[in-house]
């Protein structure tokens, strides 16, 4: 198993915090040679490649997967994890938020997957994974527009795999639950009371805990690997049961 991943060559977006590092530490720990792509790569630590970019910027992210591309020796695979948050109804984000958050969310994904496919049509074990979340089908209160993003993500995951099953490109997404990242201790940071809004959030996920950046990440590495050879165009839960189970009030 540690080696499942060797002599394959990665790329993560949004590498350098929460789940993107969990996934690119993985797979180097699998076998993998990773490059990781972000806004911010300065915290990256060896053996990880960091290269700066940023994925709402078509020509930055060109030039950051042409680079790691040429460090690494090519792509077997792209991780599109780089992603951002918002909070609200349809009444509370406008124009300018909703443009920001599907362009790096959706567009993000759209930039790097075409800086990335002539690089990953060299490989043998081609595979795309996209981070969605259970937000694009559980219908959350208060998350219109990261919803209407993630939804996006989903059906983008489904077309992307139709479009390159054929050329031996395996395309699928994880979703997570609520995942203790950096992310999430920001919101808890901004709420009234941090220690009530954690409760509240395990609570909403059936297990009773917040997911695992090392959870999703061994959902990642498994989809990405050869073990997954066979699976292409699904979305992984990995949530607790949250988008799943219908279960009775406690
Ligand atoms: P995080 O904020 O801890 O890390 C996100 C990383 O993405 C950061 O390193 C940041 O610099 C980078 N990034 C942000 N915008 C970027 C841009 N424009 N270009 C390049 N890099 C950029 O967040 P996280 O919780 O690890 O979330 C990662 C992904 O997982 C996101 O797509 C998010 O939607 C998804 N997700 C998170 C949760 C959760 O509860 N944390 C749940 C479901 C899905």
């Amino acid at each position: 198993m540690s080696a499942e991943l060797e002599g394959l060559r990665a790329l993560v977006t949004g590498g350098a915090s929460g789940i993107g590092l969990a996934t690119a530490r993985l797979l180097a720990t699998r076998g993998a040679e990773v490059a990781v792509l972000d806004l911010d790569p300065r915290g990256v630590e060896m053996p990880l490649l960091g290269f700066a970019a940023d994925v709402s910027d078509d020509a930055s992210v060109r030039a950051a997967v042409a680079s790691a591309a040429s460090a690494l020796g090519g792509l077997d695979i792209l991780v599109n994890n780089a992603g951002i948050g918002a909070a609200g109804t349809v009444e509370d984000n406008d124009d300018e938020q909703w443009q920001r958050v599907m362009d790096v969310n959706v567009l993000g994904i759209v930039r790097t997957t075409r800086a990335a496919l002539p690089h990953l049509r060299g490989s043998d074990h081609a595979a795309i994974v996209n981070m969605c979340s259970i937000a694009a089908t559980a219908g959350l209160p208060q998350r219109a527009l990261y919803s209407a993003s993630k939804g996006a993500v989903l059906s983008l995951t489904l077309a992307m795999a139709a479009d390159h099953v054929r050329e031996g490109i395996r395309v699928n997404c994880v979703n997570p639950g609520t995942v203790d990242t950096p992310w999430v201790g920001r919101l808890l940071g901004a709420a009234e009371d941090p220690a009530a809004e954690r409760a509240a959030l395990q609570a909403r996920q059936p297990h009773g805990r917040l997911v695992l950046p090392d959870e999703v990440a061994a959902a990642v590495a498994y989809l990405a690997g050869p073990l997954a050879g066979s699976t292409t165009g699904t979305a992984l839960a990995v949530d607790g049961g949250m988008g799943g189970l219908r279960l009775r009030p406690a």
